[in-house]
């Protein structure tokens, strides 16, 4: 199947010169959806993961249907503030200063083989500082999903020590 069908540009948006990649119409097509997901889960099942680790809120949209389909656990990362006990903290860099990235300190038993997974790599900030809070709990990023890589802005080169599968490229 040819994803690419499903997803939807939208010029200039969040600001000037963004071509935003929209998943929304991928996500409310029911066969493109389940398509998608099997395409991880198969993924998933070759890397014998034992857990997906998904950042908010894209993650678990990709993540979560993931995690059921292979009837394993799924652990959110959020954003500073969002989970209610003890939490572990990762720094990235994003377009205008700093931000945080928290998990539970007991999401990971140390270990455990991990699915990463998010809508989109780009830079890779985000991806970078999700598999930092995966380690420090001594997890093993098994792999790591997305539905779409922007080729051209080589996120993959700060993971490239990671096996990665990416769905679509941009
Ligand atoms: P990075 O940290 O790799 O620079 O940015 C990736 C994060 O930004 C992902 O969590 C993703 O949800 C979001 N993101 C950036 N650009 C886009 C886009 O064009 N479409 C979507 N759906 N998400 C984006």
């Amino acid at each position: 199947m040819d994803l690419k069908q499903y997803i939807t540009i939208v010029d200039n948006w969040p600001k000037e010169g963004i071509k935003f990649k929209d998943i929304t119409t991928l996500m409310d097509n029911g066969e493109a959806f389940h398509y998608a997901t099997d395409q991880i889960v198969e993924y998933a099942r070759e890397k014998e993961i034992d857990l997906i680790v998904g950042p908010e809120a894209r993650g678990f949209i990709i993540g979560c249907p993931v995690a059921y389909a292979l009837g394993i656990g799924f652990a959110p990362v959020r954003k500073e503030g969002k989970l209610p006990r003890e939490t572990i903290k990762a720094e990235y860099g994003k377009e205008y200063g700093k931000d945080l990235l928290t998990i539970h300190k007991d999401a990971i038993k140390p270990g455990q083989r991990v699915l990463i997974t998010d809508d989109l790599l780009a830079t890779g900030g985000t991806i970078q500082a999700t598999i930092e809070l995966v380690e420090k709990l001594g997890g093993v990023v098994a792999g790591i999903a997305f539905l779409i890589e922007l080729t051209y802005l080589n996120g993959r080169e700060k993971i490239d020590n990671y096996d990665l599968l990416s769905l679509m490229k941009y």
